[in-house]
């Protein structure tokens, strides 16, 4: 028998289980998937539960649940991203013994006066030649290079760091290693090759794309999808208060998630079982119908 080659795509979904899975979040997992079919190539599902705080009891069960029950199979055991811990620390560790990060005791209150850029609050550098000890954060220094990356779908995105957000937070200071740094390690030992997510991520890229370079990491494709909203502008999310997608209507579900992409399903697919439509919608799959567009109404 031959050994099977190493698959050279490898893409993943990754949600964080702040509560069940929504129709937002459904879209951008079944983007995902058919990706990494089209290219003949392993998806994996990545469990983000490294921020207790936000979680909610039962959540990454519920959306391993609605994942199954809608057909999709994922490679490998499902990952949490929790056990990735010693990885996530060791990352940082390299960052501050080569003084490419550093500890900051800035308050919330501290940085109320500071300037805000794209990306929120524009870190002044009080800490960055030291600071007392104490409870802290750490943060990553930035520098004024133009970051820039071509997404798939969406215009070529580049940001300069030192004025959209300045030195920002890779540990927090509850002690919690932030999502840029997390995601960033995953998908590097994952050997992530394509990261296919919503486009409210998008500006997140470049912050990422840095801490590769820091790390000597290889940078992946992005693919970001336009981001669902209701009939008003909001984005679907818990907030907003967008229900758990249905377990006994699959295969409308899935039907108005492929429509919502720009797919064209036939009319009775969503009578089809979900094994069809994934063979219907690998075949047919053009994420080119995104191109450029950075929203999608949700119909009721
Ligand atoms: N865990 C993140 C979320 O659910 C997504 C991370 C990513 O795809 O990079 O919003
Ligand atoms: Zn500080």
């Amino acid at each position: 028998m031959q050994p099977r080659e190493p698959a050279s795509y490898v893409g993943r979904f990754a949600p964080s289980p702040t509560g069940p899975l929504h129709f937002g979040s459904l879209v951008t997992a079944v983007a995902s998937y058919l990706q990494a079919r089209i290219n003949n190539g392993q998806w994996l599902l990545r469990i983000e539960d490294i921020d207790p705080p936000r979680e909610q009891a039962g959540a990454a069960d519920a959306i391993i649940k609605a994942l199954d029950r809608y057909g999709f199979e994922w490679d490998g055991e499902t990952i949490f991203q929790s056990r990735s811990h010693e990885a996530h620390n060791i990352a940082l560790q390299s960052l501050v013994d080569r003084d490419l990060a550093y500890r900051c005791t800035c308050s919330r209150r501290d940085l109320l006066e500071a300037p805000t850029g794209l990306l929120g609050t524009i870190y002044p550098g009080t800490c960055r030649d030291g600071c007392e000890p104490g409870e802290s954060a750490i943060r990553l220094r930035t520098n004024n290079i133009e970051i820039s990356f071509d997404d798939t779908l969406q215009h070529a995105v580049s940001q300069r760091l030192e004025r959209e957000s300045g030195d920002f937070v890779i540990r927090r200071r509850d002690g919690l290693i932030a999502y840029h740094l997390a995601v960033v390690v995953d998908d590097e030992i994952q050997g992530v090759t394509e990261v296919v997510r919503g486009i409210d991520l998008m500006d997140s890229t470049p912050r990422q794309i840095w801490l590769q370079r820091l790390l000597n990491y290889r940078t992946p494709g992005y693919l970001h999808i336009p981001v669902i909203t209701h009939p008003d502008g909001d984005k679907l999310s818990k907030l907003t208060g967008a229900p758990e997608i249905s377990a006994a209507v699959v295969g409308q579900t899935l039907s108005r998630a492929l429509l919502a992409l720009g797919q064209k399903p036939p009319p009775d697919l969503l009578r089809w079982s979900p094994a069809d439509i994934w063979s219907w919608a690998t075949e047919n799959w053009q994420p080119e119908e995104l191109i450029g567009q950075r929203s999608i109404v949700k119909t009721p």
